[in-house]
């Protein structure tokens, strides 16, 4: 396979391509499309994959997709990018303002979708040129922001046979230029539970008579969050926080049932796993004490995106050879919850932090606000870091399989 000088091909790809880029990024602004419901998004997408000759495989609802570029058996990467947009108003004054009232794309995910139509379309290039080393699937996720989408894909087969993952979000606190990188987890999980104890009810004059349900709720929803910090390492910071609390009628009947509802956070994936089969035991044990009857609802939203060390390395790499050693920078982990998790819980992979900000003082517009906007020379940085990851995930996958050929035959 002949040798490229990476960052000049893509210099060259990108002095072509930019505008372009920059025109689709602008025209998804303006005509955002909320969780389920991308259906423009992806035929745009698609059309301008298909336009590169790609084969985009549109996902059963019409919302989300992917294509593979390359052929044969080599190693399998995907890339990912999410489709949708938040309900909220775009207040920005700008050319591509949001035409739907209430819907903008506060969050990026109309800059991830350019930088991987970009990636893509270099990419289709160099296979084009058979200067591509296996195969890289360019995966459109939808319903992002409702954290559904990505178990939908993967229902439908979007990473099965695929080795490796990569994904990146903007991020306004680092400036345009810059990425942000961390092994291990680097977001949280965010999981809902629903506590609701029952009794045989009574007078408030005899409470020894009967359960006093009032009580044991208001135990349970103290003790709770007590008990959990003295059961769990509080590195993990698993937290549960109520939202809401009910019970009874009358101030002089106890009532026969009660529930208290909240959220359980969590930095660590092992106490993520852990959280339901110990805030059962933890209910139990208070309810038990006060014979009351408890029934906990455990809903799991989206464990902590894990970032594997070895796809974060590569990431690394790639973004020392094409923008510098100096726009690597070291990411914190952030509380808020990202899809892309669930594709971490299956295979090896790395969520990057793409630098938004313009330099200089002043101008913080953060993620969900209605002011969002982003300095768009990310969506050039976007495209040389994905496409320069995939490139060298795909040459650590060859290099690994030849290790194990030659152990095979006892090189
Ligand atoms: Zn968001
Ligand atoms: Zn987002």
């Amino acid at each position: 396979m002949p040798a490229l000088n990476l960052p000049v091909d893509l210099d060259e790809f990108l002095a072509g391509h930019t505008q372009q880029l920059i025109d689709f990024r602008r025209d998804l602004h303006a005509h955002p499309e909320i969780a389920h419901a991308e259906r423009r998004t992806t035929a745009k997408v698609a059309q301008r994959l298909m336009a590169a000759g790609l084969r985009p495989r549109i996902m059963s609802s019409g919302t989300g997709l992917w294509a593979d570029v390359g052929t044969g058996s080599g190693p399998l990467v995907a890339l990912r990018a999410d489709l949708d947009a938040l309900a909220i108003p775009d207040e920005k004054h700008v050319p591509y303002r949001s035409t739907v009232p209430n819907v903008c794309h506060a969050c990026g995910h109309d800059v991830h979708t350019a930088v991987l139509v970009g990636a893509g379309l270099y990419l289709a290039r160099r296979a084009t040129r058979g200067v591509l080393p296996g195969r890289v699937r360019l995966l459109f996720q939808p319903a992002e922001e409702v954290v559904e989408g990505a178990l939908t894909a993967m229902g439908e087969g979007a990473i099965t046979g695929v080795d490796q993952i990569f994904a990146l979000h903007c991020d306004p606190r680092f400036e345009v230029g810059q990425i942000g990188l961390r092994t291990g987890p680097i977001t949280g999980a965010c999981d809902k539970i629903k506590v609701s104890v029952s009794g045989p009810g009574g007078h408030t004059a005899r409470p020894h008579l009967t359960a006093d349900l009032v009580y044991a709720l208001g135990k349970i929803v103290t003790e709770l969050p007590a008990a959990l910090s003295r059961r769990v390492d509080p590195r993990s910071s698993l937290s549960l926080v109520w939202g809401e609390v009910s019970a009874g009628l009358a101030h002089n009947a106890i009532p026969e049932e009660g529930h208290a509802a909240g959220t359980v956070r969590c930095l660590d994936e092992q106490a993520w796993h852990g959280a339901p089969g110990l805030l059962d035991e933890l209910v139990s044990s208070v309810a038990s004490a006060y014979e009351v009857i408890p029934e906990v609802e455990y809903t799991r939203g989206v464990p902590p995106a894990v970032n594997e060390a070895v796809s974060t390395a590569i990431v690394e790499a790639a973004a020392t050879q094409v923008l510098g050693p100096e726009a690597v920078a070291q990411a914190p982990q952030s509380l808020g919850a990202e899809d892309f998790a669930w594709f971490l819980e299956s295979i090896p992979g790395s969520l990057v932090r793409l630098g938004t900000k313009t330099p200089g003082p002043g101008g913080h517009r953060d993620l969900h606000q209605a002011t969002f906007d982003v300095d768009e020379r990310a969506i050039g940085v976007g495209v040389r870091l994905m496409a320069a990851s995939a490139l060298a995930a795909l040459r650590a996958g060859n290099a690994a399989a030849s290790d194990h050929l030659a152990d095979v035959a006892g090189v």
